[in-house]
């Protein structure tokens, strides 16, 4: 299998505030977050591939019982959603609605960042390795060294942030690929971008209880990632997936369909394996150049050369 599929579940259900329930244009259960994490790590289990958990730290100490049986089953990673889920960078969508979120200040953001870290190690013994950051970016966090400091020096090895293209809008382009913060001098710090359309867009666009057609629109993306061999992070939350499918059956069909035809993994086994190969590929480079080196050192050149003058051979 050439194409990798990471998903992320972002667990983010804040009642009265998360997502807008004018935006949605329906109420939605106080409890969606408990619902979702019951089901989900059934279908999971049921079909055998493994998942990010990205979760407002607002909700970990509330959740603890749910979350501890997703870690029980192995196959869930846990990461965050920062603290309560505010913009970490301004949208200014070009797009039908014409949003716009206005970002947190800055002196806000490290709180944002630092205290679900905290609370998935005190909570769950977890530690923190990745965070998806709310409503997504143009670029990601390449123009905001500042905060992927913030990132890096709490820990996280990986950034979900990348989700819009220049329009600050959907889709975001598939030539969008994982990429190494190294410009900003975090060469170990991976961004995981969500091409294509999150799922709360495309569905509010086509209808919210359109799963027949949002599950066509997802086996398209699968059979894009799959014949080009790219990465993927696919993005749902905890509200859309309950939305008019309580029980997750869309959620399941669609993972038994990417399951036969993309690798899963979780984001912080993704980055492994990446850095993994990074390193590999660095051992050969230098591997090549120390056979180049070896072969000149070894090679006879011609008496009387510039290289038997300096080593004394004349
Ligand atoms: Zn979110």
């Amino acid at each position: 299998m050439n194409g990798t599929l990471l998903i992320g579940y972002d667990v983010e259900r804040i009642p009265g505030r998360v997502p807008g329930e004018k935006w949605v244009g329906q109420p939605l259960p106080h409890n969606t977050a408990e619902m979702f994490l019951e089901a989900v790590v059934r279908i999971h289990r049921e079909v055998g591939v493994p998942a990010t958990l990205f979760v407002v730290g607002c909700n970990i100490e509330r959740l603890r019982p749910q979350l501890e049986a997703c870690l029980a089953s192995g196959l869930f990673e846990i990461a965050q959603h920062t603290h309560e889920h505010f913009p970490l960078k301004t949208v200014v969508e070009e797009s039908p609605d014409n949003v716009y979120l206005p970002g947190l200040p800055f002196d806000r953001i490290e709180e944002q960042l630092a205290r679900p870290v905290e609370l998935l190690q005190r909570h769950l013994g977890v530690r923190c390795r990745g965070v998806t950051a709310p409503y997504s970016y143009y670029r990601g966090l390449a123009d905001r060294p500042d905060i992927l400091e913030i990132i890096a020096r709490h820990g996280m090895s990986y950034v979900r942030s990348y989700g819009r293209n220049c329009h600050d809008y959907f889709p975001l382009d598939w030539d969008v690929q994982p990429f190494w913060y190294a410009r900003q001098g975090f060469s170990d710090l991976l961004e995981t971008p969500m091409q294509g359309w999150i799922d709360a867009q495309w569905r509010r666009e086509h209808g919210w209880q359109n799963w027949a057609a949002y599950h066509e629109y997802l086996k398209e993306q699968v059979e894009r990632v799959a014949a080009a061999g790219l990465c993927w992070s696919h993005c749902q939350h905890d509200w859309t997936s309950t939305l008019y499918d309580e029980q997750l059956t869309w959620t399941r069909k669609f993972l038994e369909h990417a399951a036969e035809r993309l690798r899963v993994m979780t984001h912080f086994d993704f980055y492994q394996r990446l850095r993994h190969q990074r390193k590999e590929t660095a051992a050969r480079v230098a591997g090549v150049r120390l056979t180049d080196f070896n072969f000149r050192g070894e090679s006879s050149l011609p008496k009387g050369s510039p290289r038997d003058r300096e080593n004394g051979n004349l």
